[in-house]
């Protein structure tokens, strides 16, 4: 019980330490910071950026690029509001809450109650945790919101804020942002999309028939999504604004298990290649599953505060082209020329969350070494650094002159610009060299180029690699060999 309790308040510091880092090196600050930030909300910051753009690439190629029969598409924010009639969104993407009249939070039940079994099983009450898991996923199911009333009575669930159990009865709320489109008077209430998949679903049949796409084919999209979480948490984990990444893949009817188990695979192998060893990932079969899916799975993340959906992969039927034909009274078939005939197809569906994918990223990177150095006598004796995939690193190198004198700043700086147009560089001259290495291991740059005495007499440079600290000489024109060898998203595509 003890190292239970040891390991999960060292795993809350790391996180802790890991959310400080995010926004004191310039990956993630909270949004509008000066006005004390907005709950749930976030911005990227230099490093943020580019690290989050790295992951969208190698998405993006991998899953059209590298597929000869997906297609991608960038459709609107805002949708008809039809749209979300037919797509269920307005009747039924709600969640159960409840408030607490002492504190005036509100929370979603399923995390609530979540949050308690968790405290129950880090007690020694894993029969009682599991209890109250099963008993909320059958009232969820049945939605019962009476049943969930019941069950935070009988737990003595409380607050975390009041620790008190005044609570109101639980009730449904609508997760979609609204706003109105128009004059005043004239206005229709519109909805920020809380889901990238309509703007595929809408556009089915135009891209099946300007882009020619023969059934199985796919169309993949990424985009901001906007849901109006009351359970803001974890940082980027659960935001209001997100972006997501998705693809539908169009399929005959008939075929859904062979491709939700095609596409399960070929989505694990990604997460591998992107340097997330095994036992970090796990699958979790929906029990609850979504109003559009006849079968679901999460990808789940071993994040410092547990595994935690990170990708969904759904079997949606034809759920939604169904619907969109019958509230836009459009046909929405294709006529399969091979099987001769007429059919509405089915769809199966990955959609990843990019913000959840940059903290994975960031929460497998950030490490805390407490070890003596193995590197030069320069190198810090502790150190924490960032060990991002090199193709994923936000700088791809750091070039430095050893002293700003003899030529080297000159020597240096042609470095830099032969190399610019290929790679993300940061040129420094300023601190000491195990400061500028240490700077470099902070933001995750995989190479030190340093401009030495020797450089100006034989066109070597020092490379000083930043997991193993090893330093080694390379004449400037092999450098860029190296970087294109290691740091591209090609390293990556090729292994998929
Ligand atoms: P959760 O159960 O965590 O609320 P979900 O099952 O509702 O997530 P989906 O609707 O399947 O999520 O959305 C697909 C992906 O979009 C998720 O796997 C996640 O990575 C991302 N995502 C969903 N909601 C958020 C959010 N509020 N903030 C950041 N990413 C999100």
């Amino acid at each position: 019980m003890c190292t239970t309790n040891t390991s999960s308040s060292n795993q809350n510091n790391i996180f802790k330490d890991l959310v400080a880092h995010a926004q004191a090196y310039g990956f993630i600050y909270p949004s509008s910071e000066i006005y004390d930030g907005l709950q749930a909300i976030y911005d990227y910051g230099p490093y943020g950026v580019a690290l989050k753009r790295n992951i969208q690439s190698f998405w993006w190629q991998s899953m059209t690029q590298l597929q000869q029969n997906i297609v991608g598409i960038d459709a609107a924010i805002i949708m008809h509001p039809t749209t979300w009639k037919a797509s269920g969104h307005l009747d039924g993407f709600r969640d159960p809450m409840v408030d607490n009249k002492d504190s005036q939070k509100r929370y979603r039940v399923d995390l609530l109650i979540e949050a308690h079994a968790t405290q129950l099983a880090a007690q020694s009450k894993a029969v009682e945790a599991k209890e109250l898991v099963e008993a909320m996923e059958t009232c969820l199911q049945a939605a019962d919101l009476l049943g969930l009333d019941k069950l935070i009575q009988a737990f003595k669930i409380t607050c975390p804020v009041a620790k008190t159990a005044n609570w109101t009865p639980v009730r449904q709320f609508n997760l979609m942002f609204s706003t109105q489109s128009g004059a005043q008077n004239d206005a229709t209430t519109i909805y920020l999309r809380p889901e990238t998949a309509q703007g595929i679903f809408v556009n089915f049949l135009n891209v099946q028939k300007t882009a020619r796409m023969k059934i199985p084919f796919g169309i993949a999209q990424i985009g901001k999504a906007f849901r109006n979480e009351i359970v803001a948490r974890q940082f980027t984990f659960r935001m209001r604004e997100f972006e997501q990444m998705e693809m539908q893949f169009f399929i005959q009817p008939g075929t859904e298990k062979e491709w939700f188990n095609y596409w399960q695979k070929t989505r694990l192998r990604w997460y591998t290649v992107l340097g997330i060893p095994d036992q970090k990932i796990n699958i979790h079969p929906h029990k609850q599953l979504a109003h559009y899916a006849a079968a679901a799975i999460d990808i789940e993340y071993d994040f410092p505060f547990g595994f935690k959906e990170v990708e969904g992969i759904h079997s949606r039927t034809d759920f939604d082209l169904s619907n969109h034909e019958k509230y836009a009274k459009k046909k929405m078939q294709y006529f399969d020329a091979d099987a001769q005939k007429h059919y509405i197809p089915y769809v199966i569906e990955t959609s990843a969350g990019l913000d959840r994918l940059v903290l994975m990223v960031l929460s497998n990177a950030f490490i805390q070494e407490g070890k003596v150095a193995t590197g030069g006598a320069a190198e810090p004796k502790n150190r924490t650094l960032l060990k991002l995939p090199p193709p994923l690193a936000p700088i791809k190198a750091a070039i430095f002159p050893l002293l700003k004198k003899d030529g080297m700043e000159e020597k240096a700086l042609a470095i830099f610009d032969l190399l610019k147009y290929d790679f993300p560089l940061v040129y420094e001259s300023n601190q000491s060299i195990g400061k500028r290495y240490a700077r470099q291991d902070l933001i995750g740059t995989p190479y030190c180029i340093t401009v030495d005495h020797q450089t100006l007499e034989d066109e070597t440079v020092t490379i000083r690699e930043r997991d193993s600290m090893v330093q080694y000489r390379m004449v400037i024109y092999k450098v860029a060999h190296l970087l294109h060898e290691t740091t591209s998203i090609k390293s990556l595509l090729v292994q998929l």
